[in-house]
């Protein structure tokens, strides 16, 4: 029988919209020397991939030198933040859905693909952080999404089985890397489908439980 324990959020897409973000910022990055990426690339092969790994597959196909890529790395970060600065705000939706989870004895965490200061900054920004036993960023593994080892580490820092965790992720490397895991997944197309009703009603079908 399942019983879920915890709720493990990835960010982008799910917490934060900030995929529109990182899209600017790196092609704004990009621009400087003459490359853009198109916002179709962007969201059907790029989306939730760490910078550094954007930049290596730029490389590969495109003859992007990998030279550019610590400085390119830098500016993306400096302009994600300004992103983020102007434009991450509290969202009642998540305040909410995260507060009630959380008062019904959920434990919560978060998986992101994103450097620590990012997830940090976002975090706080959202006034989301206070409803989190922790966070993973891509800092604190080895190897990022798709691969499973951050929820691995998210599930063993629990001490939960990983059939106890749900993950909320919003594309293809989330959900593999949290499937890859032993994890049960709650996939939702973007941030507004990220609600309280939504969560519990995944764990209620998961336990088998009809509201
Ligand atoms: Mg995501």
């Amino acid at each position: 029988m399942t019983k879920i324990k915890a709720v493990i959020f990835d960010m982008d897409g799910v917490l934060i919209d900030a995929r529109e973000w990182h899209y600017e910022a790196l092609n704004r990055a990009l621009g400087l020397f003459g490359m853009q990426m198109s916002r179709y690339d962007h969201v059907v092969t790029y989306d939730g991939l760490p910078t550094s790994v954007k930049l290596s597959m730029l490389s590969r196909e495109r003859g992007l030198p990998e030279k550019l890529h610590p400085l390119l790395n830098d500016l993306k970060q400096q302009y994600t933040m300004e992103l983020v600065h102007s434009r991450c705000k509290p969202t009642f939706q998540h305040q909410y859905a995260l507060a009630r989870l959380r008062r019904e004895g959920y434990r919560l965490a978060l998986c992101s693909n994103s450097i620590a200061r990012t997830v940090e900054t976002m975090m706080d920004r959202a006034d989301l952080r206070r409803y989190l036993e922790f966070h993973l960023s891509n800092q604190d593994v080895t190897r990022a999404k798709p691969d499973p080892e951050m929820y691995q580490v998210a599930i063993s820092r629990l001490a939960i089985a990983p059939g106890e965790a749900l993950v909320v992720e919003d594309n293809e490397n989330g959900i593999k890397s949290a499937l890859s895991a032993g994890a049960h997944v709650l996939s939702v197309a973007g941030v507004e489908d990220v609600t309280y009703s939504a969560v519990i009603g995944k764990i209620r079908e998961l336990e088998g439980q009809h509201a």
